[in-house]
């Protein structure tokens, strides 16, 4: 379709999202990065964030936990390890999430810190993007 992006959300639980877009902004490992129609092809690896979508008048909020954007003309194609849109997110599930996350972190000494750092970072996001106290 001209002037549109799909843009397609794949994780290993099955296809979070297919959608025609103007617009996406994604959390890159490199920094944030924005794609509009036409962009030069590239791959880039994906941190635990938001994935931001404009379609008209919408702006679609979706989280992305790490992985991979392919980037083509016409295209967005995102693995995930895991996704959900916003409306998705069950927000007492990411509550309890981080305050597990937390307790861990708390006695680190008893549990893996880095596994505990990424499952508190998924769960704020989670609850961020569920509250919409997203930026912008
Ligand atoms: P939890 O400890 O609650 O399982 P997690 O961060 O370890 O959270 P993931 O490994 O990222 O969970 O995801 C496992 C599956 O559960 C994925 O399908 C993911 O989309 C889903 N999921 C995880 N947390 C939520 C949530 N708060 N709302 C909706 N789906 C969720």
């Amino acid at each position: 379709m001209e002037n549109k992006l799909r843009l397609d959300i794949v994780t290993p639980h099955g296809l979070v999202l297919s959608e025609d877009v103007d617009e996406i902004t994604a959390a890159g490992t490199e920094g944030e990065f924005g794609v509009l129609p036409s962009h030069v092809p590239f791959i880039t690896t994906l941190k635990i964030g938001i994935l931001i979508y404009k379609k008209g008048n919408e702006t679609g909020y979706v989280f992305v936990n790490s992985g991979y954007a392919e980037v083509s003309p016409d295209k967005v194609v995102i693995l995930a390890d895991s996704a959900e849109r916003a409306e998705d997110i069950d927000v007492d599930r990411a509550l309890a999430a981080r305050k597990r996350a937390e307790e861990r972190l708390a006695q680190a000494e008893k549990y893996d810190f880095a596994r505990a750092t990424a499952a508190l970072e998924r769960s704020t996001i989670r609850i961020q993007i569920a509250e919409r106290k997203v930026a912008r």
